[in-house]
């Protein structure tokens, strides 16, 4: 068979949450278009009610779109829902494991759910990968934050699917822990499977993605490899306090520069560009003295501002 160019690829995505007696609508996917390549290890980020659960819910079955097709490994899920979702597993945000099982149980019942055949099951090799094999038989409620964590990792890959979605995998997770899911995505990875995860740290993104789209309200505003992304983000912010407050800041050639707060003014400069230096020398060009001043590092809500901004210029245009 074939293999799909694409593990997951969503065309025109749009969600509308209907309204409810406390809630208006919302439109948490505005015409999402995404190509998730087989193979990469794939980033989606975005700040919090950007869309990410929503479509992650989209591809698990577990919320219906509103309009637009996706595909998971090359099956439709309004033609072949059932083979769609034997193509994924999800790893939700929230821990939910029976108190009741061992995590064998659990991975047994999780298997069985697939109609995988008892001599194809993968449980004590999961349990095993996950560094449960020593609580196959402990029930699950007594099981510390981090083992259910990785349970939830094995549940999700009892079918063998290759393409694991992990939605938020870190979010409240102890940085050993961390470490240990990463080393077991990178290996599954390795081994051909396809992973998407959502995160909004950007440096989670950065440490394994090989490419991320940003989403924000509903909608892609970049998609690129994570090199390309993160060179985007090479800007730097002087934020001066000078002797006397300006009430327009002045203008230097070479450097953007904005009012702020209180009478002062940022410069922003490009790391590879310019320098500091080189920004403090034309404010004393410009004959204004400064009282103080301190840097900002750009973060993602900056990227996120831009990115959004340029989309929305473009899509003016
Ligand atoms: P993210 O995962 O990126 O934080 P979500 O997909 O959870 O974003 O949410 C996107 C938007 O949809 C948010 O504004 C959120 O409040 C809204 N939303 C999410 N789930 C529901 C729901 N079940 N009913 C109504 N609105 C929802």
């Amino acid at each position: 068979m074939d293999l799909p160019d694409y593990a997951i690829e969503a065309k025109g995505l749009v969600k509308t949450y209907a309204a409810t007696k406390t809630t208006p609508e919302m439109r948490a996917l505005k015409g999402l278009d995404l190509a998730i390549p087989r193979g990469s290890i794939f980033g989606l980020l975005g700040p919090n009610g950007a869309g990410k659960s929503t479509f992650i819910n989209i591809l698990a079955g577990l919320c219906r779109k509103s309009a637009g097709t996706v595909t998971i490994w090359g099956r439709d899920i309004d033609e072949r829902p059932r083979d769609a979702r034997a193509a994924i597993g999800v790893v939700p945000q929230e821990i939910a494991a029976d108190p009741f099982f061992t995590p064998a149980e659990s991975l047994e019942v999780a298997a069985g759910m697939y109609a995988v055949p008892k001599a194809e099951r993968r449980t004590a090799e999961l349990l095993k990968a996950l560094g449960l094999a020593d609580k196959a038989n402990a029930y699950v409620r007594q099981l510390s934050g981090g083992m259910k964590r990785r349970l939830m990792v094995a549940k999700a890959m009892v079918h063998n699917p290759p393409v694991l979605i992990l939605d938020e995998p870190t979010a409240g997770v102890d940085v050993e822990l961390r470490r240990q899911l990463w080393a077991y995505v990178l290996e599954l990875n390795r081994k051909g499977v396809t992973i998407v995860l959502t995160t909004h740290y950007l440096e989670e993104a950065q440490e394994l993605c090989d490419q991320i789209a940003i989403i924000n309200r509903g909608q892609v505003v970049a998609c690129e490899p994570t090199t390309t992304l993160l060179s985007r983000m090479d800007t730097r912010k002087v934020l001066v306090t000078p002797e006397s407050p300006v009430t327009a800041a002045p203008a230097l050639a070479g450097f953007e520069t904005a009012l702020t707060p209180a009478g002062g003014f940022s410069v922003s400069y490009r790391t590879g560009q310019s320098s500091v230096e080189h920004v403090l020398a034309a404010i004393n060009a410009a004959g204004v003295h400064i009282k103080d001043i301190s840097t900002e590092d750009p973060d993602l809500e900056d990227v996120f501002v831009s990115l959004t901004y340029a989309a929305e210029q473009k899509a003016d245009a």
